[in-house]
């Protein structure tokens, strides 16, 4: 319900606020390539994943 700004003191904005806060995602750096990726996720810069190739990209090398 709706109540006016003045009527709720500091303190209290303050405890209600204090559930509000954001996690960071769990993010980890590339074993294969350094780049900083989700955790359990397929690279996705490189496409790797365990230390292996699992989605290749299609570069000018290996596009036919
Ligand atoms: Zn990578």
């Amino acid at each position: 319900m709706a109540v006016p700004f003045r009527r709720v003191s500091k303190m209290k904005k303050g405890m209600r606020r204090s559930h509000q806060a954001l996690s960071v995602p769990g993010m980890i750096v590339c074993p294969n390539c350094g780049e900083l990726t989700l955790a359990h996720r397929v690279c996705s810069n490189c496409g790797y994943y365990k230390g292996k190739a699992v989605v290749v990209k299609a570069t000018e090398e290996n596009a036919e």
